[in-house]
Protein backbone atom coordinates (compact mmCIF):
# COMPACT_ATOMS: atom_id res chain seq x y z
CA UNK A 1 0.00 0.00 0.00
CA UNK A 2 1.42 3.30 -0.88
CA UNK A 3 2.04 5.20 1.89
CA UNK A 4 3.67 8.75 2.16
CA UNK A 5 4.04 11.47 5.25
CA UNK A 6 2.04 13.84 5.78
CA UNK A 7 3.87 16.80 5.83
CA UNK A 8 7.28 18.47 6.70
CA UNK A 9 6.72 21.24 8.98
CA UNK A 10 9.19 23.71 7.77
CA UNK A 11 11.34 26.12 9.98
CA UNK A 12 10.43 23.71 12.87
CA UNK A 13 13.96 23.02 13.53
CA UNK A 14 14.62 19.15 14.92
CA UNK A 15 11.30 17.70 16.94
CA UNK A 16 12.53 16.27 20.08
CA UNK A 17 10.55 13.25 21.07
CA UNK A 18 10.00 12.52 24.59
CA UNK A 19 10.88 8.76 24.50
CA UNK A 20 7.37 8.03 26.08
CA UNK A 21 4.18 7.29 24.24
CA UNK A 22 3.06 10.73 24.40
CA UNK A 23 1.83 13.86 21.91
CA UNK A 24 5.14 16.10 20.96
CA UNK A 25 4.43 20.15 21.23
CA UNK A 26 6.58 22.24 18.61
CA UNK A 27 9.57 23.74 20.43
CA UNK A 28 9.43 26.18 21.86
CA UNK A 29 6.16 25.83 23.48
CA UNK A 30 4.08 28.44 21.17
CA UNK A 31 0.18 28.65 20.99
CA UNK A 32 -2.31 31.14 19.56
CA UNK A 33 -3.88 33.98 21.73
CA UNK A 34 -7.05 33.67 19.87
CA UNK A 35 -8.78 30.79 17.61
CA UNK A 36 -6.98 31.55 14.20
CA UNK A 37 -9.57 31.74 11.49
CA UNK A 38 -8.02 30.20 8.72
CA UNK A 39 -9.03 31.12 4.94
CA UNK A 40 -9.41 28.40 2.41
CA UNK A 41 -9.05 28.53 -1.42
CA UNK A 42 -10.42 26.22 -3.95
CA UNK A 43 -7.74 26.25 -6.64
CA UNK A 44 -4.81 24.54 -7.09
CA UNK A 45 -4.72 21.08 -7.24
CA UNK A 46 -7.14 19.45 -9.49
CA UNK A 47 -8.13 16.71 -7.82
CA UNK A 48 -9.54 18.71 -4.92
CA UNK A 49 -10.70 21.49 -7.32
CA UNK A 50 -12.52 18.98 -9.61
CA UNK A 51 -16.18 19.22 -8.50
CA UNK A 52 -17.17 23.27 -7.39
CA UNK A 53 -14.72 23.67 -4.70
CA UNK A 54 -16.34 20.66 -3.03
CA UNK A 55 -13.21 20.00 -1.88
CA UNK A 56 -12.42 22.83 0.73
CA UNK A 57 -15.89 23.28 1.70
CA UNK A 58 -15.01 19.78 3.28
CA UNK A 59 -11.99 20.34 4.39
CA UNK A 60 -13.33 23.52 6.17
CA UNK A 61 -16.16 21.27 7.58
CA UNK A 62 -13.45 18.92 8.83
CA UNK A 63 -10.66 20.99 10.31
CA UNK A 64 -13.57 23.02 12.33
CA UNK A 65 -15.36 19.59 13.48
CA UNK A 66 -15.99 18.61 16.90
CA UNK A 67 -14.57 15.37 15.48
CA UNK A 68 -11.29 17.32 15.69
CA UNK A 69 -9.39 19.64 17.44
CA UNK A 70 -12.58 21.67 18.53
CA UNK A 71 -13.81 18.92 20.50
CA UNK A 72 -11.00 18.23 22.42
CA UNK A 73 -12.16 19.77 25.02
CA UNK A 74 -11.01 23.64 25.17
CA UNK A 75 -14.07 24.85 23.01
CA UNK A 76 -12.97 26.08 19.94
CA UNK A 77 -9.57 26.67 19.31
CA UNK A 78 -9.70 26.67 14.89
CA UNK A 79 -11.97 28.54 13.12
CA UNK A 80 -12.21 28.98 9.36
CA UNK A 81 -13.59 30.76 6.09
CA UNK A 82 -13.98 30.39 2.54
CA UNK A 83 -11.90 32.54 0.79
CA UNK A 84 -9.30 33.78 -2.04
CA UNK A 85 -5.53 33.32 -1.26
CA UNK A 86 -4.35 33.35 -5.14
CA UNK A 87 -1.21 35.10 -5.95
CA UNK A 88 -0.04 37.85 -3.59
CA UNK A 89 -2.72 37.63 -1.01
CA UNK A 90 -0.45 34.30 -0.07
CA UNK A 91 2.31 35.33 2.07
CA UNK A 92 4.17 33.99 4.84
CA UNK A 93 4.39 35.68 7.80
CA UNK A 94 2.09 37.86 7.30
CA UNK A 95 -0.64 37.18 10.35
CA UNK A 96 -3.29 35.72 8.27
CA UNK A 97 -3.29 32.16 7.94
CA UNK A 98 -4.21 30.31 4.74
CA UNK A 99 -4.31 26.73 3.53
CA UNK A 100 -3.73 26.66 -0.04
CA UNK A 101 -4.14 23.77 -2.36
CA UNK A 102 -1.22 24.67 -4.67
CA UNK A 103 2.29 24.98 -3.64
CA UNK A 104 3.64 28.44 -4.33
CA UNK A 105 6.71 27.82 -2.24
CA UNK A 106 7.59 24.68 -3.90
CA UNK A 107 8.10 23.31 -0.31
CA UNK A 108 6.08 20.30 -0.40
CA UNK A 109 7.37 17.70 -2.72
CA UNK A 110 8.08 13.88 -3.24
CA UNK A 111 6.11 11.85 -0.37
CA UNK A 112 4.80 15.08 0.89
CA UNK A 113 1.73 15.27 1.03
CA UNK A 114 1.11 18.88 2.76
CA UNK A 115 2.92 21.02 4.61
CA UNK A 116 2.58 23.58 7.43
CA UNK A 117 4.86 26.50 7.77
CA UNK A 118 5.31 27.21 12.08
CA UNK A 119 7.94 29.38 12.06
CA UNK A 120 6.23 32.81 12.92
CA UNK A 121 5.69 33.47 16.84
CA UNK A 122 7.17 35.92 19.10
CA UNK A 123 9.06 35.08 22.24
CA UNK A 124 6.98 35.47 25.53
CA UNK A 125 7.61 33.79 29.24
CA UNK A 126 5.83 30.66 29.51
CA UNK A 127 4.07 30.30 25.93
CA UNK A 128 5.41 31.87 22.49
CA UNK A 129 2.44 33.46 20.66
CA UNK A 130 1.85 32.31 17.27
CA UNK A 131 1.66 34.99 14.88
CA UNK A 132 1.03 33.03 11.87
CA UNK A 133 0.60 29.82 10.09
CA UNK A 134 0.15 28.78 6.46
CA UNK A 135 -0.49 25.15 4.83
CA UNK A 136 0.53 24.74 1.20
CA UNK A 137 -0.41 21.33 -0.55
CA UNK A 138 1.53 19.32 -2.82
CA UNK A 139 0.09 19.41 -6.32
CA UNK A 140 1.14 16.28 -8.07
CA UNK A 141 -0.82 14.31 -5.22
CA UNK A 142 -4.06 12.70 -5.85
CA UNK A 143 -7.01 13.03 -3.17
CA UNK A 144 -9.96 11.89 -2.35
CA UNK A 145 -12.50 13.95 -1.06
CA UNK A 146 -15.97 12.71 0.42
CA UNK A 147 -18.00 11.48 -2.26
CA UNK A 148 -15.38 9.99 -4.29
CA UNK A 149 -14.37 6.31 -4.65
CA UNK A 150 -10.90 6.35 -3.33
CA UNK A 151 -8.16 4.08 -5.07
CA UNK A 152 -5.06 2.76 -3.87
CA UNK A 153 -3.30 6.14 -5.62
CA UNK A 154 -5.25 8.78 -3.47
CA UNK A 155 -5.02 10.38 -0.21
CA UNK A 156 -7.94 11.38 1.69
CA UNK A 157 -7.69 15.65 1.78
CA UNK A 158 -9.41 15.69 5.33
CA UNK A 159 -7.51 13.81 7.17
CA UNK A 160 -4.32 15.12 5.82
CA UNK A 161 -5.64 18.53 6.70
CA UNK A 162 -6.80 17.83 10.39
CA UNK A 163 -3.08 16.82 10.83
CA UNK A 164 -1.93 20.19 8.98
CA UNK A 165 -3.74 22.00 11.24
CA UNK A 166 -2.39 20.36 14.22
CA UNK A 167 1.12 21.98 13.49
CA UNK A 168 -0.74 25.56 12.84
CA UNK A 169 -1.95 25.09 16.89
CA UNK A 170 1.85 24.50 17.92
CA UNK A 171 1.64 20.43 17.73
CA UNK A 172 4.27 18.42 16.67
CA UNK A 173 4.28 14.51 15.45
CA UNK A 174 3.32 11.71 18.22
CA UNK A 175 4.73 8.53 18.20
CA UNK A 176 1.48 7.06 18.85
CA UNK A 177 0.16 5.16 15.83
CA UNK A 178 -3.51 6.00 15.15
CA UNK A 179 -2.98 9.49 16.51
CA UNK A 180 -3.84 12.64 13.81
CA UNK A 181 -0.39 13.85 14.47
CA UNK A 182 1.36 10.50 13.87
CA UNK A 183 3.73 11.45 10.63
CA UNK A 184 2.47 8.95 7.82
CA UNK A 185 -0.68 7.83 6.64
CA UNK A 186 -1.62 5.29 4.23
CA UNK A 187 -3.79 6.13 0.92
CA UNK A 188 -7.35 6.01 1.33
CA UNK A 189 -6.95 6.14 5.18
CA UNK A 190 -8.96 9.13 6.87
CA UNK A 191 -8.32 8.69 10.48
CA UNK A 192 -6.60 11.37 10.52
CA UNK A 193 -9.85 13.43 10.51
CA UNK A 194 -10.88 11.59 13.82
CA UNK A 195 -8.63 12.93 16.73
CA UNK A 196 -7.08 10.41 19.25
CA UNK A 197 -7.06 10.90 22.92
CA UNK A 198 -3.28 11.47 22.45
CA UNK A 199 -4.08 14.47 20.35
CA UNK A 200 -7.24 15.61 22.55
CA UNK A 201 -4.22 16.20 25.75
CA UNK A 202 -2.35 17.88 23.59
CA UNK A 203 -4.61 20.85 22.82
CA UNK A 204 -5.38 21.17 26.74
CA UNK A 205 -2.10 21.22 27.53
CA UNK A 206 -1.59 23.90 25.29
CA UNK A 207 -5.29 26.28 25.82
ZN1 LIG B 1 3.18 16.59 10.25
Amino acid sequence: MKKSTILATIMLGALVASGVSAFVLLSPRRAWDSPPNIRIDNRGNPTVVNVSGRGRTQVLNAITSNAAWNGSGEGTVVRAFLGDVRGSRFRLGDNLPMLNFRDPINACNGSCLAAAFTGFFTPRSGTDRIDDSDIVTNPAVNYAVPGDACNGNEFRLEGVMVHEVGHVLGLGHTNVGGATMFPSVSACNNGPATTAGDDEAAIRNLY
